[in-house]
């Protein structure tokens, strides 16, 4: 998909900048990629490197494992795969000086925000739908409805709950995609479809190591063309861990009569996964499915989508609410807007809701950088 683009000037969002060529990236390959990142088994599964490379799929091997593969026969050694992955290097203090204008006030473990909300949608299906107080899904509806987005990069999943991503254009589509999947998916591979559909204002909503890949795409200083800077929203949720699709083989055998098809909803709440369905809920203690979380998750440090212009999460508010954090210019004006427009009502996020994802931040902080310490010495 990366075509070389003319040197010279190229906007990416409010900033215009040269191009400017990074020789050491230029020497690295899908081999150091895979060197670096999946055989230490720290692959978060985001799709970055497939999203913006055609010679890599992201596909199961022999024991039905998911991670990327190289299909083709000779690399020609660009280096974006490298470049762009969250788990090869991640200058934050950089990224965030570029799209905040500045950094972390040292002691912030939620990163650069200019305000927190709890958040509910104000259209009656949207909330029946959603997961918590379907923020996101009112916020792309709104950004939709309104021209500021063409295209919703959205996770949504077929009747087995087995995720996929969707280039979402109308409500029904943002409908069908609301809620909560907790099973891995390179859902960054959905910029690519809407750039190959002609989006050209995409809104993408993804996990924490998702947004820092994409962020990475943006801000990173690279030679070719790869269409990054069509997304011109990053939604980010909150992500304590999540779970491979062996999670849902386990959950059908637990209780759900073999299938998935009834079940509504799943979510976490305290330290059980919820299953609800018509007729039953299953309540699974998360310690009966620790064995399912993603190798990448546990050296993760990012719980609140630090990079996005607004995040999105559950913990901080009552049910039936949304958390929404806005980190930059661009969010801060959706959110407001969306309220004004009545897709969203909102109030400030009380202290003790901040707390206590402060509290959840920090502790997802220190587990992730154990954990890399433990395995390399260093976090990646
Ligand atoms: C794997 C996972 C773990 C999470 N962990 C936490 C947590 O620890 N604490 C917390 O407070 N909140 C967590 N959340 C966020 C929470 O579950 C809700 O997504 C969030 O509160 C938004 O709710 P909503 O009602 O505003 O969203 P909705 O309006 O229901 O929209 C949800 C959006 O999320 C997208 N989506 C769903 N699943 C995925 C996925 N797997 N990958 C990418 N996008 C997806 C959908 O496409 C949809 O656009 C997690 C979410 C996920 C996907
Ligand atoms: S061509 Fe570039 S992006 Fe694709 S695998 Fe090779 S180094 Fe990675
Ligand atoms: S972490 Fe993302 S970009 Fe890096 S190898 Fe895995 S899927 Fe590719
Ligand atoms: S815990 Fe981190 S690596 Fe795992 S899905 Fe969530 S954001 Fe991605």
């Amino acid at each position: 998909m990366a075509q070389e683009a003319d040197p010279g000037e190229v906007g990416t969002g409010t900033e215009a900048r040269k191009y400017v060529r990074l020789p050491t990236f230029l020497e690295r390959g899908f081999g150091d990629l895979q060197n670096e990142v999946t055989a230490k088994r720290v692959c978060c599964l985001c799709g970055t490197c497939a999203a913006f490379c055609d010679k890599i799929k992201i596909e199961k091997d022999e024991s039905g494992k998911r991670e990327p593969r190289f299909v083709e026969d000779y690399d020609t050694v660009c280096g974006l795969c490298y470049a762009f992955c969250p788990r090869t290097f991640l200058p934050l203090s950089e990224i965030e000086r570029r799209i905040f204008g500045e950094e972390r006030k040292s002691a912030e473990v939620l990163g650069v925000y200019r305000k927190g909300y709890a958040v509910r949608s104000k259209k009656e299906e949207i909330l029946k739908e959603g997961q918590d107080g379907g923020a996101v899904t009112a916020l792309l509806a709104y950004a939709l409805d309104e021209g500021i987005l063409d295209g919703g990069v959205i996770t949504t999943s077929d009747d087995q709950w087995k995720p996929m991503t969707k280039v979402a254009r109308t409500y029904e589509d943002l409908q069908a995609g609301a809620g909560t999947k907790y099973t891995l998916y390179p859902s960054v591979t959905g910029v690519r479809e809407a750039v190959e559909d002609g989006c050209e204002k995409i809104g993408f909503v993804g996990l924490p190591c998702q947004i820092q890949g994409l962020r990475k795409v943006q801000t990173a200083e690279q030679p070719y063309d790869v269409g990054v800077e069509k997304v011109k929203l990053f939604i980010g949720l909150f992500c304590m861990e999540n779970f491979t699709e062996d999670l849902l083989g386990f959950v059908k055998l637990r209780g759900v009569n073999g299938s998935l098809e009834k079940v509504s909803k799943f979510s976490i709440k305290g330290k059980d996964l919820i299953v609800s369905g018509e007729e039953e809920t299953l309540r699974i203690p998360l310690d009966e499915i620790k064995g399912y979380v993603g190798e990448g998750c546990l050296v993760c440090t990012d719980y609140t989508a630090e990079l996005a212009d607004i995040s999105v999460g559950s913990v901080g508010s009552e049910d039936g609410w949304s958390t929404v954090f806005v980190r930059t210019e661009r969010g801060e004006e959706v959110v407001n807007a969306a309220a004004e427009k009545g897709y969203i009502e909102l109030k400030d996020v009380e202290e003790k809701g901040l707390e206590s994802i402060r509290k959840l931040a920090r502790s997802k902080q220190e587990s992730g950088m154990l954990t890399s310490r433990r395995l390399f010495g260093v976090h990646p």
